[in-house]
């Protein structure tokens, strides 16, 4: 490495930085997660445009790894920082940063963010390649498509060189944009809503309904750990278990079969809307998807969603089944998604859910069935845990 040299990781924060009002705020959020994630084994240095971390003890792969798993970050760099911005000694820095890279063809990107420096952008873009045409052999310009782009950026306070990126998870930092509570099932679905939703700023607390003896501890468990999952991106999650066994036997032995699920859905709504509501939750978030089934049309969405004045918001409302599975498989949440146990919602199945429910019918079946006194044991009867991605591995007991 050349005398002034300095290997650093930067940070892009994308649309982060466009954010006016709210920007220091994020970015402060920002720094405070990757101190955390990092274990605060770095000196971290940022301004509106880059963060900059310089490792204490760690490996720069495995910093470059926790970065990965931070929203908030659009693009991960490794770079070389001089101090020195005199052309020269850039030329000599790029030139030793150079001869230990194989590749034939290349192009010189210049940013230049101090609008004072003396040499202009397109003389700076030239001056370079000619400089790197001269040094090293058996190699040209190919601007179209280039083995190796050779990144220089002129800051006011320093010279960064750099060659390819890594792409971030993106997003805004968690809890950015205040809190929601997820309806995470244990399905396919729901953790990836959630992930969808975190990507957004929105730190998670859950609700998952059980229905005892019908649902049973591994159900449970399964659920605890798409939560520790979705806790590892940094944010622990509240985790509130509503015993559901009251109302669903009631619904099931008192409300018409085709309404059932419309019914018991009406109710869980009711209930996360109560949780929601008294843990400063802004919006719900679930895993429904346009038409997936009869629960999911838009006249059930609209039936089901009368009950609750709070946002529902649904990441994946227009995504394919077949795209929510690779997300999925992506967030490495579809090998314990698919482990078979019963939900609540599968065992009471009637044979033809309604379709097009209606409002009216909905309202003269539950004028059947005391749910507003159920609904308040279950709440009051609520066991509430706090997953960490810390927390024991739940997947041994499954
Ligand atoms: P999958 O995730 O495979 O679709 P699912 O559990 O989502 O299964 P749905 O009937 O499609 O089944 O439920 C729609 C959404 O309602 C879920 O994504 C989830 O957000 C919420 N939900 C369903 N059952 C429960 C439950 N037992 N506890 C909490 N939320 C639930
Ligand atoms: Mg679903």
């Amino acid at each position: 490495m050349g005398d002034f040299m300095q290997k650093l990781i930067f940070l892009k924060y994308g649309e982060l930085s466009t954010k006016k009002d709210n920007r220091s705020f994020f970015i402060k959020t920002l720094n405070d997660d990757i101190k955390k994630v990092l274990e605060n084994d770095v000196e971290i240095n940022y301004d509106y445009g880059r963060m900059f971390i310089v490792p204490k003890n760690q490996d720069f792969d495995s910093i470059i790894n926790k970065l990965k798993t931070i929203f908030g970050i659009h693009e991960i760099v490794l770079a070389y920082k001089l101090d020195n911005k005199d052309l020269n000694i850039i030329k000599q820095n790029i030139i030793e940063l150079l001869k230990n890279k194989t590749f034939s063809t290349f192009k010189v990107e210049v940013k230049r963010s101090d609008k004072d420096y003396p040499i202009d952008g397109m003389q700076l873009r030239k001056d370079l390649g000619a400089h790197i045409l001269k040094n090293i052999s058996n190699i040209k310009v190919d601007v179209n498509n280039p083995e190796l782009v050779v990144n220089i950026e002129i800051r006011k306070k320093e010279v960064l060189l750099f060659f390819d990126s890594i792409k971030g998870l993106g997003g805004y930092p968690v809890g950015t944009l205040g809190k929601g509570l997820l309806m995470l099932s244990g399905g396919i679905d729901s953790p990836v809503a959630g992930y969808l939703a975190m990507k957004r700023g929105i730190k998670l607390e859950a609700i998952y309904f059980e229905s005892p003896p019908h649902t049973s501890e591994a159900a449970l468990n399964k659920v605890k750990s798409l939560a520790k999952l979705l806790a590892s991106y940094n944010s622990d999650i509240k985790l509130h278990i509503i015993n559901f066994t009251e109302i669903q036997e009631n619904i099931y032995k008192n409300i018409p079969n085709d309404y059932l699920i419309t019914i018991m859905r009406r109710m869980m709504y009711r209930i996360s809307a109560i949780i929601a509501s008294r843990n400063n939750c802004k919006i719900i978030v679930n895993g429904e998807s346009i038409g997936q089934v009869a629960s999911q049309t838009l006249t059930s969405m609209n039936a089901i969603n009368s009950v609750v004045n709070i946002p529902v918001i649904r990441p994946l409302a227009c995504f394919d089944k077949l795209e929510i599975i690779s997300l999925s498989k992506d967030i490495n949440a579809y090998e314990t998604s698919i482990l078979p146990y019963e939900d609540c919602c599968t065992i009471f199945v009637p044979k033809h859910p309604v379709i097009n429910p209606e409002k009216s019918k909905c309202e003269e079946y539950e004028s059947l069935i005391p749910y507003e006194d159920m609904i308040y044991r279950a709440i009051k009867n609520k066991n509430t845990i706090k997953i960490t991605s810390k927390e024991t591995n739940y997947s041994d007991l499954l």
